[in-house]
């Protein structure tokens, strides 16, 4: 998938990161998320203390990484960053977390995807600064306590049902990331467009936002596509209709909607007749692991209304089928 909210090569990440915004300031849009940890950071430093342990959760793109990088900054702190896969062994966790200097972030990515032992160490360091380590083997082996210094775990993941309960409750600020509307999108394309020194029209970077999934990872990809499309076709400037043109290019469509959206609406539509059907089978009928499906693809379908999720499956909406160009089935009940 061309613009993937996944991470990306080297390059793309080299180009995430220097387009990272480092400020809350900076940081466009998430009013809610944004205003819980501008007071909460505040409070933080006046006492010198460590910020409580935050979760952020959202779909891939929206800013968490981002905004774990802006709590340490702010909090005027080092960042420790890892993710769930990565820490196979407690000893992992343990040589991390010995390693923070006081009120340090410690940043892990996919925090639903800890191993059980893993976690298990996580509880006792997240409530009490503290873990329990086991030296030796067999008989001899004994549990040593170490203290550790007071920090702040932010962890992220894509969906906070998946975390167990125990891992949640640990959590003293927990902030859903909303996807972004055009004008917010716009905001940060133009934002980028300067540091890219690119010359961009005001409706130019509308249509990029547009049509963006409501995810800056997406809006700064696709950027960086027209830009190339710009320099060759329109002399490097962009206006609405380079972008257009740009982003029919890359598959995407006037609604926004790209290759993957439109394989998987098409799918409900005409293999499932409009469904109910259930994620397993929507997974095998387009060759898409049902992760992606659920994590990637239909949040955004859903919050657009081209898709719903019912006890039974997953349903086309009048939208869906407009979009397509196909006649509603009266018999849907919708
Ligand atoms: P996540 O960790 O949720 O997958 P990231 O934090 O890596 O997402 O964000 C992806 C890119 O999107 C970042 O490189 C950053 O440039 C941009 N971005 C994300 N959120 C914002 C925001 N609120 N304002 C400006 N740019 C943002």
């Amino acid at each position: 998938r061309l613009i993937s909210p996944a991470r990306g090569s080297a390059q793309e990440e080299a180009l995430e990161r220097a387009l990272r915004p480092k400020l809350l300031d900076e940081y466009v849009g998430q009013e809610k998320a944004r205003g819980q940890l501008s007071i909460f950071i505040e409070a933080a430093r006046k006492r010198s203390e460590a910020l409580d342990h935050v979760l952020l959760f959202g779909p891939p793109g929206l800013g968490k990484t981002t905004l774990a990088h802006i709590i340490a900054r702010e909090m005027g702190v080092s960042l420790r960053q890892t993710s769930g896969p990565v820490l196979e062994r407690a000893g992992d966790l343990a040589a991390l977390l010995t390693n923070l200097e006081p009120n340090d972030v410690l940043f892990i990515d996919e925090i639903h995807r800890l191993s059980p032992v893993v976690e298990e160490i996580l509880y006792p360091a997240l409530e009490d600064f503290q873990i329990d380590i086991m030296i030796g083997e067999g008989p001899a082996a004994r549990s040593v306590k170490l203290d550790l210094p007071p920090f702040t775990l932010v962890g992220a993941t894509t969906r906070a049902g998946m975390l167990t309960n125990p891992l949640r409750d640990r959590f003293g600020i927990v902030a859903r990331l909303e996807f972004y509307t055009p004008a917010e999108l716009q905001r940060i394309v133009t934002r980028s467009a300067g540091l890219l020194n690119m010359q961009m029209v005001d409706e130019g970077a509308l249509e990029i936002a547009r049509r963006s999934r409501g995810t800056p990872r997406i809006a700064n990809r696709l950027l960086r596509r027209v830009r190339d499309y710009a320099e060759v076709r329109a002399d490097g400037v962009v206006s609405r209709e380079v972008a257009d043109d740009a982003l029919r290019m890359l598959d995407v469509d006037a609604a926004g909607l790209d290759v993957m959206d439109r394989k998987l609406l098409g799918a409900v539509l005409e293999k499932f007749g409009g469904g109910p059907v259930g994620v397993d089978n929507l997974a095998a009928a387009i060759g898409e692991a049902r992760d992606t499906i659920e994590d990637v693809l239909e949040p955004y379908l859903i919050q657009q209304g081209y898709l719903q999720r019912t006890p039974r499956g997953r349903l086309a909406t009048g939208l869906a089928y407009q979009h397509f160009g196909l006649p509603q089935p009266s018999t849907q009940g919708e």
